[in-house]
């Protein structure tokens, strides 16, 4: 079986804090296989991070996160920024059009910061002809997200519509936290993740899950440290 992470973010996001070569040495030795580096609104970390994998030793799908008018959307297998601020089925019929697939991300969340989608939303989506080819996943387990009645809520929503893949990713924002949440599925690479998406047949790993003090006090000493390079990175 392999091991992916499908959400992890980097300094080119405007709220990560690790640097994208130390985000693959970090996902390769926690054992993952493949992952997706899905910056807020932002390529340009997920592409330089495809082009140094090999170096690593791991796969690595490009992608993003886009800020939809209805929440959080995770793009992969795309190359391109998807334009953000847009409506949900729309923004996924753009993403399709780019080559990519969609993944909702931490349905139904609540938190400081967090657009999610919300079941309304997600179950439109998945009712349209177009657009539920290719929003094909939903984050069952999402390591950032600490909210018990949100893995109640994809529970449901994953017992209303069974034809979707479930994802586990660790939303990572600082190293440590890199593979608490995963995806196995059947094969290594990247496209037979893929294939494993389309069929279904994915299964989420629930990581060691740190305290969510442990998590914040991390990221906000990370966030200073790194406040330099994320400037360097926002205008090379
Ligand atoms: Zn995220």
């Amino acid at each position: 079986m392999g091991l992916a992470d499908l959400h992890i973010h980097t300094i080119y996001s405007y709220d990560g804090t690790a640097s994208v070569p130390a985000v693959l040495k970090r996902a390769r030795e926690v054992g993952l296989d493949v992952i997706a580096i899905t910056d807020h609104d932002e390529i340009k970390g997920s592409l330089k991070a495809f082009d140094l994998a090999p170096k690593f030793g791991i796969e690595v799908i490009p992608g993003v996160e886009i800020t939809t008018a209805e929440g959080d959307l995770l793009a992969l297998f795309v190359t391109e920024k998807i334009e953000p601020g847009l409506p949900l089925i729309g923004t996924i019929m753009m993403v399709g059009e780019a080559g990519g697939i969609c993944i909702a991300p931490h349905p139904m969340a609540r938190g400081v910061g967090m657009k999610s989608l919300s079941r309304d939303s997600i179950i439109q989506a998945l009712r349209h002809p177009q657009a539920s080819r290719i929003l094909i996943g939903i984050e069952t387990y999402n390591a950032t997200t600490l909210d018990r009645e949100n893995r109640h809520n994809t529970q449901t929503l994953l017992e209303e519509c069974p034809r979707i893949a479930e994802v586990g990713s660790s939303d990572a924002h600082i190293l440590q936290t890199i593979g608490l949440g995963a995806t196995e599925f059947s094969g290594y690479s990247a496209p037979e993740l893929l294939d494993a998406l389309c069929l279904r047949t994915t299964q989420v790993r629930r990581g060691a899950q740190p305290g969510s003090a442990r998590i914040l006090g991390t990221w906000a000493l990370n966030y200073v440290i790194s406040a330099p390079a994320r400037i360097a990175a926002a205008y090379p």
